[in-house]
Parts: structure tokens; sequence; C-alpha cells
């Protein structure tokens, strides 16, 4: 439960969140360290991405495919009664009403329609709980692409709901029996099978991890959340700007994402992590899985595998420019327990009538806590990201209640 990041002023950031610098460096973080076919196959996913995101008719395809099949734009719910009990103004950015509800279906359509136009028949994802799985399944489905998605042996057999969605959805689910058979070990197997079938299939990395491109493509995937925020904000604030801009951490995507619309602005940036997955607050530097970043190690530097009752949230890491974010001041990275969390789904189930995913969780329990001790003025407006919906959690959920 330490706050571990220094708290400076706000920076109204030029120079953050915008490009990397040369060969995707965040300050001294992030880099492409992989195997030769693999820096060449990145090169062409780069490539590839500057030419789509400069071609109206790629950026008018994505946004038709994110309104008529993913539902955008989510609406900004004001949480009205919560917002009373705490003496703050509340705002919900409502990625939990997105089509297979949450916000990795953003990156993995942007991604997907990418793979398509490079000529790609296949993707290939790694997945932990099974959401983003899931979401490659189904954009797969919907443009027509083969898709194989990586997962730890133990987490096929903890996230069996998941598994059939893939599976109904026409994706191969690959089972991985090294290592500690979850998320990391996934990870690693999906890259190593990129290595054979790169000019086949396309890689579709779910956070923004990974080597370059992958760390701002997906934020920039992901920058609709924070864009749309931007503008439902200007229309519901006085000042058009939160005072506090709260999103959960696990790779950091839903976070970079929302931030980015906020780049420009005074509106402080707190990324919230499970206690058990605080690469941000807590790890070293390091490179795990083609990129340089923070990450849990031992004292031997060997990665230490994360913990958090949401599984989306226990990546050992954090992406590169989240560790750059930290160091410049930018942003804040706090930690929160799986009580703290599960406290917090319970409130918000309660007062707003939204079962919020435990990740998501996290980030209204800080948001509680913060209330209380003070490093949230009363009056504050915060507006914070719900990255996912509940459903996928009740059996947790229930065995705790
Ligand atoms: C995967 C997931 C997360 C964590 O991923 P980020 O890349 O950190 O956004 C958070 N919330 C939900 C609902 C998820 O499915």
């Amino acid at each position: 439960m330490r706050d571990v990041a220094p708290w400076r002023e706000p920076v109204p950031a030029p120079g953050t969140m915008g490009e990397p610098r040369a060969r995707g460096r965040f300050g001294e973080y992030g880099g492409r360290y992989a195997p030769e076919s693999l820096v060449e196959a990145c090169r062409e996913v780069d490539e590839a991405f500057r030419e789509a995101r400069a071609d109206p008719g790629f950026r008018g395809a994505l946004a038709e495919l994110l309104a008529l099949h993913a539902g955008r734009p989510t609406p900004l719910t004001p949480a009205r009664r919560l917002s009373q009990e705490l003496g703050v103004r509340l705002y919900l950015k409502r990625e939990d009403l997105t089509h297979t509800g949450s916000h990795k279906i953003n990156n993995v359509l942007g991604q997907a329609l990418l793979a398509a136009r490079m000529g790609r028949r296949r993707l290939i994802a790694e997945t932990g709980a099974g959401q983003h799985g899931v979401a490659t399944a189904t954009a797969a489905a919907l443009l027509g692409l083969e898709a194989t998605v990586f997962m730890g042996e133990r987490d096929i057999e903890r996230q069996a709901l998941n598994v059939f969605r893939m599976r109904m959805l026409g994706a191969e689910v690959v089972p991985v029996t090294t290592g500690s058979r979850t998320l990391k070990d996934a990870t690693s197997e999906a890259m190593r099978h990129w290595v054979g079938v790169t000019g086949e299939s396309h890689y579709c990395v779910g956070s923004v991890i990974g080597p370059d491109p992958y760390p701002w493509m997906v934020r920039e995937f992901q920058r609709v959340i924070g864009d749309e925020a931007r503008g439902q904000c200007a229309a519901e604030l006085r000042t058009g700007v939160p005072d506090h801009v709260v999103a959960c951490v696990g790779g950091g995507s839903n976070a970079a994402g929302t931030f980015a619309g906020f780049a420009d602005t005074t509106a402080r940036f707190v990324g919230v992590e499970a206690e058990g997955g605080a690469g941000a607050a807590r790890g070293r530097l390091g490179v795990l899985h083609g990129c340089r970043s923070l990450f849990l190690q031992d004292d031997d530097g060997q990665i230490v595998e994360g913990r958090s009752i949401a599984a989306g949230l226990d990546y050992p890491g954090v992406g590169p420019e989240h560790a750059h974010l930290r160091d410049l001041g930018r942003a804040r990275y706090v930690t929160v327990t799986d009580e703290e969390a599960v406290g917090a789904a319970v409130r918000l189930a309660r007062t707003e009538g939204i079962v919020p995913a435990l990740e998501s969780a996290h980030a209204l329990a800080w948001v509680i806590r913060a209330v209380g001790g003070g490093d949230l003025p009363a009056g504050s407006t915060v507006l914070m990201t719900l990255s996912g919906r509940g459903d996928k959690d009740v059996s947790t959920l229930k065995e705790l209640l």
C-alpha cells in the first residue's frame, strides 16, 4: 500500500505520449530486443502501421468497425450516488460497455485490420485470463482471419469459459506447458512461434509491452478511450479537464490510451497496480519479451511471477512508456490490495448498479482510499476508466462474498 513514485507538479507535456524516439525509446526504456528474424518482422509492422495511420481509408475502416461492431463511442457516466458519498465528482469512462466487455477490443480491431492490410492470414496472440484471446478470436472471425492463441495450461484450467468462447469463435487454443504455465510463459511461447511464420502471421500483442513498435502502436489504438473522454469532459465539466485521470495498470494499455487523450493538459495521471503485480511502483530495470522496462525480479534478476485476484493485472512488468512517465513525474503509480479491490467492486455495484471487472475495481479502490487520505481534495473532478465488466469475475467473487 505504499505510494512509491515521486509526486511532482504535472508537466503539460510536450514530448511525452507522442512518438517514441529512435528505435522505440521512451527515455531509457523500450527498444526492440528480439532475435534477428523478429527484428525484421517488427520493422515490417512498424512500417505498415505508420502507413496505415496516415491513410484516411484505414482510419475510416477502423472507425467504422469500432462504431458498428464494438459499440463506440462508450458513454462517460457520472457516478452520482458514489460521488455524493465520496465528496468528489467521479466520471466513469465505460469500456465495460464495449463488445466482448473490455477495452481490449479497441487494440485488437486495429491490429487485425492492419494484419489484413499486410496480407497476413492469421493472428497469433497470448492470453492470461482469456480476455485478450477472446477479443483476438472475435476480431479474426469478423475479418475472416485465423487465430492461434497461446495460453498457459494452468490458465486453461482456471478460465474454462473463455477457452470455450475462443473455440466457439473458431480460434485454436494452444496449451503452454513450460515454466509456471501462465501468461509470462504463454507470451514467450507466442513470440517463439512467430519466428517461423512471420510472413503469414501477425503477432497481436495485447498490451503496451513487447518490442517496438508494439508499445506505442497499442497505445495509439487505445487512444480512442482518452480522445473520446476528452471530448466528453469538455461537454460535462466547467473546466473541460478533470483534476485527476485514473486507470488500472496491468501492462498498461487502458491507462496509456486514457492518459494520451490528456497528455497536453494539467490533469494528474494516476496508474493503479495490483499489490502483487506492481511493475511500475516496485519493478527494476530489465529486459523481457523484447523490451527494456521495469519488471518484478528476485535478487538474481530472475523475473518473479505476478499475482493478483485480477488476472489482467498479474503481468510481472509494465510497459516502457509508463516507466518513462514515472521517471518524469508525469504519472504516479500506486498499488492496492485484493481486499481493497473487492470492496470497491461491491461498492460500485451497490451505488451505481455496475459490476466492474476486478482489474477496474483496483482503480476505484485507489479513488476511495485517496479521498479518505486527503490525496483527493473535496470537490475534485476525477475521470476513471472502467476497463471492463465483471461477468468474468463472478465465480471468484462468489467464493469471497
Ligand atoms: C487485460 C485487462 C486489463 C489490464 O490490461 P492493460 O493493458 O493494463 O489495460 C485491465 N482491465 C481489464 C478489464 C482487462 O481485461
